[in-house]
């Protein structure tokens, strides 16, 4: 039995913990917030606890699933019926079915097949590794030709990833139209799931079943510094105080591993350092009308700058209308630093341009939240790139969502990775 410390109690982190006390290790897990959860925490929307960050479940996230049953928490995951939009120059259309796709008519009736077979080839493709080394947009650009890449995907890209777009992997974007293309009734009914009372119902059972096994969390607690002595990891530095450990697992973002672990060989502290993350503000609004009937609502007009809208309430019942708007930034963007207010303001605009019903008093309230590292950014052949999740140093274990790529971040997919982690341990 080893004395494990888990750094970030995110779900990567909890799950590692919850496997570690199964396997009879003593674990104490620390985490920098003031709660658990890192993305998919909850805050308090005056009265409404609700994610900081959109999050729906899919039909293949099978790792979830699992980890439900376990924690006794199945009959809190419910599956709806939900609608997605395009909203493109001005204009609403339906979205996300073949007969949507047949109706759209700002592209040719062969640019709509086109569209139609690639997204077919998507959810068909098992074997992603002859993707892994092209370039996502050429990729596309091949499959729909450019005037529908133009009209459907290229302001997608260019507000979602900025000046990374043109060297990402066609794989990670396969892997995303994968995940919820699978998550159909039928080809023409889009199915999404969701936790009844949200994330919040699987980070609380998380931390009670690891403090019932004896596990320990410590929030607000900022983990400075990684000890490593005569290569093997000795412990760690907490509000200046050292704690000895036998085993270490660091699940934090990977941009921060080489601060916190300065005795990482140079060679691999410049691979984490080479990782690039794309920040997000999302701005949360509680509305009296809908903004649509969809959950799900791309976007492509030049007088917009989001990629899409997320409305809440078209998936999971509250007592008002809620929709999430991301707006995606490089963090070294001038933007990224623009106020909460302004971001607000732009949010507003964004409703109110999509459904004019929407006047100021049916905003009854407003939240941003704020995150610098939303995702890592995954150019061709990512994979590669990565440092070994062990054997670097004795006794210590790195991962972030990095890791499971092609998939891109989801709690379901840093369940099973935080599983897998604690396997390293012995
Ligand atoms: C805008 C947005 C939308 C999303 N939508 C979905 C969705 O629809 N469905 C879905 O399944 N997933 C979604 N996700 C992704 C999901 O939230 C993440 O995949 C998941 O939360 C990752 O968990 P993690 O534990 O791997 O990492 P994180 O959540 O990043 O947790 C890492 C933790 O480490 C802590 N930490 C950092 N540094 C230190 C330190 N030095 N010491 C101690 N602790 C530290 C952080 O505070 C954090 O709590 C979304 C995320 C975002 C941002």
């Amino acid at each position: 039995m080893s004395k494990v410390a888990v750094i970030g109690a995110g779900p990567m982190g909890l799950a590692c913990a919850h496997e570690l006390l199964k396997r009879g290790h003593s674990v104490e897990i620390f985490e920098a917030d003031d709660r658990v959860g890192g993305m998919s925490a909850h805050f308090d929307f005056n009265g409404l606890s609700i994610e900081r960050y959109y999050h729906f479940i899919c039909m293949p996230d099978s790792p979830l699933f699992e980890l439900l049953s376990e924690l006794d928490l199945d009959d809190k995951l419910r599956w709806q019926e939900t609608k997605m939009g395009y909203f493109y120059n001005g204009k609403l259309y339906d979205w996300g079915n073949p007969l949507a796709l047949l109706r759209f008519s700002p592209l040719s009736l062969i640019e709509r097949l086109r569209y139609g077979l690639h997204m077919f080839y998507c959810t068909k493709v098992k074997d992603w590794s002859g993707l892994d080394k092209q370039e996502a947009s050429e990729w596309i650009h091949k499959w729909v030709g450019p005037r529908a890449y133009d009209i459907l995907w290229k302001n997608l890209f260019n507000l979602k990833f900025h000046h990374f777009t043109g060297n990402l992997s066609a794989s990670w974007i396969w892997a995303r139209i994968r995940r919820v293309g699978q998550s159909r009734k039928s080809i023409f009914k889009e199915q999404m799931g969701y936790l009844h009372g949200g994330s919040e119902i699987l980070l609380k059972a998380f931390e009670d079943s690891i403090l019932k096994e004896g596990g320990r969390i410590n929030l607000s607690c900022r983990v400075e510094k990684v000890v490593v002595e005569e290569g093997k990891a000795q412990g760690l530095i907490v509000n200046g105080d050292v704690q000895h450990y036998d085993s270490i697992v660091s699940t934090i973002p990977l941009p921060f591993v080489p601060d916190m672990i300065p005795d990482l060989p140079e060679d691999i502290k410049d691979k984490y350092k080479s990782i690039d993350n794309i920040g997000v503000v999302c701005v949360l609004l509680k509305l009296t009308k809908r903004v649509s009937k969809n959950f799900w609502l791309n976007i492509n007009d030049e007088n917009l700058e989001v990629p899409g809208l997320i409305e809440m309430s078209n998936l999971q019942p509250f007592e008002h209308n809620v929709a999430y708007i991301p707006f995606y930034l490089p963090r070294d963007k001038a933007k990224f630093r623009n106020s909460d207010e302004s971001f607000i303001a732009e949010a507003k605009n964004i409703v109110q341009t999509v459904n004019p019903d929407i006047t100021d008093e049916d905003i009854v309230d407003v939240h941003a939240s704020r995150y610098g590292f939303a995702q890592p950014i995954c150019p061709p052949g990512f994979r590669e790139n990565l440092p070994p999740i062990t054997g670097v140093i004795q006794g210590l274990h790195i991962a972030d969502t990095s890791y499971y790529y092609p998939e891109d971040r989801s709690i379901s997919e840093s369940i099973d990775l935080g599983k897998q982690l604690a396997k390293f341990v012995t």
